[in-house]
């Protein structure tokens, strides 16, 4: 339910630069495998209040040949995923034949499209914005995305008509979707939805109907041993009829979504083929989301004992970047190990909604302290006096003491590492916050 705004103009304009802006993220989701264009980058926006999904856009010349099709091909997919537009062009270089073209394909669309003047930093606004009236798009947002000037302003307009909305979403699943939200992602073919049917149609399990509540009946409220879950369905189970049927197409927007709305994300990883850029990329996200995290390696039936080890290798080496997320192997076809995802799901969850009183946090934080104290800096040491709890689902735990911001990363992570042992935290990131009174 998370709104989704598209970046769209001629390359140069500061698509990339203002996405920086929304996700200020070292990683964004780029869409790297057949079927999708590489042009396309996908974030997770956030402003304020406000949070989105934003995709980037490769950018489009005036100057290639069928700019028709290549817009139809590129951008006009990120403008047919994305609930709002914001059409950007350069306040510096004026109107250009180019953006006419543009304009006349987002007319088309009958998508919300803002008309975004960037670079305006500096120069005579009204002579900048004047130009491109004849755009016939309605209103100009003047902005400085290298320097942030407008862009509040600018969201806030772009979002005004989804708050609502969204709002209304998170207490249908509040109200609805019972229990832990369990998201399951993937990429096409790795198992997902054979896994799905597997965790429904386990014993009993009682699958109820979601009253037409939320999008495309992707949630699955259910109950096993007499507990609630809602299963996140990406891979559209609901709308197969055998699961051999090849219906969904992989869409990278729901994926997030479905990380957003989810509390533990299981990601499903084909061991029949390397880990790819991708497979990172979605993990790399339910990192930054914040969410429980655990790691289920399909295919495991019918391998050889070669094979297996040669993949353990490879999962030991590049997802030490999510220690704490648990991998099984897993067989969702035969049902192997399905049972014991369960078991990490639980464990994974009371990690997340976990609750600590500001004593016992304070307590670790002085013994992790006269463990190992934090360093001088400019001939004072930086004092960390006490802890409280700020959150969950990431738990969020907030320090406050001297010249925090001094802290080495190596001391956050000996806090962490101190944290997640003595509270027993798994499957979770944590989330630190340091304050400082001086
Ligand atoms: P993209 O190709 O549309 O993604 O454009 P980029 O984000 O790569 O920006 C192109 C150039 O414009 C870069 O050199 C940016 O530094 C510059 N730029 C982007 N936003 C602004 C701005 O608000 N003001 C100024 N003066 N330059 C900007
Ligand atoms: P999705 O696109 O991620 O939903 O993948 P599917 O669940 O449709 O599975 C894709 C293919 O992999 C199907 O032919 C499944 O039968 C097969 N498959 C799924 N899980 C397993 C498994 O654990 N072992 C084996 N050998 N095949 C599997």
């Amino acid at each position: 339910m998370i709104p989704v705004i598209a970046l769209v103009g001629r390359p140069n304009v500061g698509k990339s630069t203002l996405f920086n802006r929304f996700t200020k993220s070292r990683d964004a989701l780029v869409a790297d495998y057949p079927g999708l264009t590489r042009d396309r980058k996908y974030g997770d926006g956030k402003m304020g209040e406000h949070q989105f999904i934003v995709i980037d856009t490769g950018g489009i010349t005036g100057d290639e040949q069928g700019i028709d099709e290549k817009m139809a091909r590129q951008s006009l997919l990120a403008v047919e995923e994305a609930d709002a537009v914001l059409f950007l062009v350069d306040g510096r270089h004026g109107l250009n034949p180019a953006d006419e073209m543009i304009a006349n394909h987002l007319r088309r669309s009958n998508k919300p499209v803002y008309l975004v003047v960037n670079k305006t930093d500096g120069i005579n606004e009204d002579i900048a914005l004047a130009d491109f009236y004849s755009l016939g798009l309605g209103d100009l947002y003047s902005i400085a995305a290298a320097h942030g000037k407008g862009v509040r302003q600018l969201i806030d307009v772009v979002l005004a008509p989804f708050i609502e909305q969204v709002e209304a979403a998170r207490e249908a699943i509040q109200i609805d979707a019972k229990g832990i939200r369990i998201g399951v992602i993937g990429r096409p073919n790795v198992g997902k939805s054979t896994l799905v049917n597997r965790m429904l149609g386990e014993d009993r399990v009682v699958v109820f109907d979601m009253p037409g509540t939320t999008r495309d009946s992707i949630y699955i409220p259910y109950e096993r041993h007499g507990k609630p879950y809602t299963l996140i369905d990406t891979a559209g189970v609901r709308r197969r009829k055998h699961v051999k049927e090849v219906v969904e197409k992989f869409s990278i927007v729901k994926t997030l979504q479905a990380i957003q709305d989810a509390n533990v994300v299981i990601c499903v990883i084909d061991s029949h083929e390397d880990l790819v850029e991708q497979d990172l990329h979605m993990i790399g996200y339910a990192l930054d989301a914040g969410r429980g995290l655990v790691i289920a390696i399909n295919k495991w039936d019918g391998l050889s004992k070669e094979d297996r080890e040669h993949i353990k290798k490879e999962v030991e080496r590049r997802l030490g970047f999510v220690p704490y997320a648990k991998v099984h192997y897993i067989s969702a076809l035969h049902g192997t190990g399905v049972g014991d995802l369960y078991d990490t799901i639980e464990e994974t969850y009371e990690s997340c909604y976990a609750k600590w009183t500001t004593n016992r946090l304070t307590r670790i934080l002085e013994d992790a302290v006269a463990e190992h104290q934090p360093p001088m800096v400019k001939g004072r040491r930086i004092k960390l006096r006490y802890a409280h709890q700020g959150g969950s689902n990431p738990p969020r735990i907030v320090v406050h003491g001297n010249q925090t911001d001094a802290l080495p990363g190596s001391y956050k992570r000996y806090l962490e590492n101190k944290f997640r042992t003595v509270l027993n935290i798994t499957g979770t990131p944590i989330s630190f916050e340091f304050k400082s009174s001086d």
